[in-house]
């Protein structure tokens, strides 16, 4: 087992990676870049930083877990094929009759391609936690005055195949999402900024909290990436987890201004148009940052970073 990890990350490029020696003991390599099985000593720090965000929960906050699948229409409405076409999951199925499912099958034994045949169903793979809430929140009705919070955990698919152990396909993420007024929706996100740089401080990580703006494809997208920056809509908590020349992400604080409530037809009681935003935790980022940041043997770790963990639930 360990070999085979090591087998996986042992191009010239990989070599040169520090965390690579770290892979045969927090994960079993599954043969596609960036789709890892972990190891029970990852799995109970995931666990414990699990623990340690669902302590920080405000007061009625509603809680939702997601599969890791969802609708594509609500997707498409979403917006996201605009912003990230690349990165998109999309599931596919066999449809039809029973001779033709059968006949699609054969073929994997006869040398064809059982997946010429296939078509979209109607699911995607949900590319960050948020997305399935927006739709559910407007089906709710109008949002009360004080405004709306949830806490939402999916596992997210997000297809950039990469063999740098913080950039998976598939990842975990953990979010708390805030439906309100522009006011409630800036003092959230500046109460979770506080919090953030807390919490990684109480886990012993270097963090730094800095502007930031999403992946968006293509030429027009740099120009919404830019748009993002200049009116501050992200912020990310860097942990120099793979380098400290190039921080890795583990947390994002984001305001989506009223992008979603408009497609989703989100309203306050008086009809006025609301805004949201979120703050997302990678609850794989920080785990491995844990591990980068600790060295492998938790036994090994500061107390007050134990105890975080293990007094979190
Ligand atoms: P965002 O929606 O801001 O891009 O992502 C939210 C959080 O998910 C990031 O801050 C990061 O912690 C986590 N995340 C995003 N992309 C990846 C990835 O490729 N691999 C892992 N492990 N986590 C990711
Ligand atoms: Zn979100």
């Amino acid at each position: 087992m360990k070999a085979g990890i090591e087998r996986v990350l042992e191009s010239p490029a990989e070599r040169i990676e520090p965390l690579a020696a770290m892979a045969a003991t927090l994960f079993r390599p599954m043969g596609v870049d960036g789709v890892l099985a972990r190891t029970p000593l990852y799995e109970s720090v995931v666990e414990g930083l699990s623990s340690l965000i669902s302590r920080l929960r405000e007061p009625g906050t509603e809680i939702l877990r997601f599969p890791p699948v969802m609708s594509r229409r609500d997707l498409e409405k979403s917006g996201y094929l605009k912003s990230f076409p690349n990165l998109l999951g999309c599931v596919c199925a066999l449809h039809g009759t029973e001779a033709e499912i059968r006949g699609a099958a054969d073929c994997d034994e006869t040398g064809g391609d059982w997946t010429d045949s296939v078509t979209p169903a109607d699911l995607v793979l949900t590319p960050a936690a948020c997305y399935p809430l927006y739709p559910l929140a407007a089906a709710a009705g109008p949002v009360p005055e004080a405004g709306l919070s949830f806490d939402v955990a999916c596992d997210c698919f997000r297809h950039e195949p990469s063999r740098h152990l913080d950039r998976l396909q598939s990842f975990r993420m953990r979010e708390y999402v805030c439906i309100g007024s522009a006011q409630q929706v800036m003092e959230f996100r500046e109460r979770w900024i506080a919090r953030g740089r807390q919490l990684a401080g109480e886990l012993g990580l270097t963090r730094a909290i800095m502007p930031a703006s999403d992946p968006f494809f293509g030429r027009t997208g740099q120009v919404m990436a830019v748009s993002q920056l200049q009116q501050s809509l992200k912020f990310e908590l860097l942990v120099p987890v793979r380098s400290s020349e190039e921080p890795t992400a583990c947390m994002s604080f984001n305001y989506h201004r009223d992008h979603f409530a408009m497609i989703w037809g989100l309203r306050g009681a008086a009809g006025e148009v609301v805004h949201t935003g979120c703050v997302a935790f990678g609850l794989d980022r920080l785990a491995l940052a844990m591990f980068a940041t600790h060295g492998l043997n938790v036994e090994h770790w500061p107390a007050l970073v134990r105890a975080a963990l293990r007094h979190a639930a």
